[in-house]
């Protein structure tokens, strides 16, 4: 299962990628973050699902642990370490 410690540092940089536009209230910042947690976490969206998107998008081009690497990796860019 992928490792979010609920830093929240993912939902303050949406404007990193067009995917995230519609929940971008406009400065990078998710309009649901309440504090440092998802206030719809339980009807988040699709893209906001790292198993779920895995599943769907990237099943076939690598391991479950490969892509949780890559999103562990852009977690820490996000965090500045
Ligand atoms: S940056 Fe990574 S650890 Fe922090 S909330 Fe987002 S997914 Fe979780
Ligand atoms: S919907 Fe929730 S998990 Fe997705 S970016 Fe916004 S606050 Fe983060």
């Amino acid at each position: 299962m992928f490792e979010c410690d609920m830093c929240g540092c993912c939902c303050r940089h949406l404007d990193m990628s067009p995917l995230y536009k519609e929940l971008d209230r406009g400065d990078g910042i998710c309009r649901y973050l309440d504090g440092n947690l998802c206030s719809i976490y339980q009807t988040r969206p699709l893209i906001c699902r790292v198993d779920e998107c895995y599943d769907l998008y990237f099943k076939k081009e690598m391991t479950k642990q490969e892509f949780y690497e890559l999103n562990y990796k852009m977690c820490k860019k996000l965090k500045g370490e």
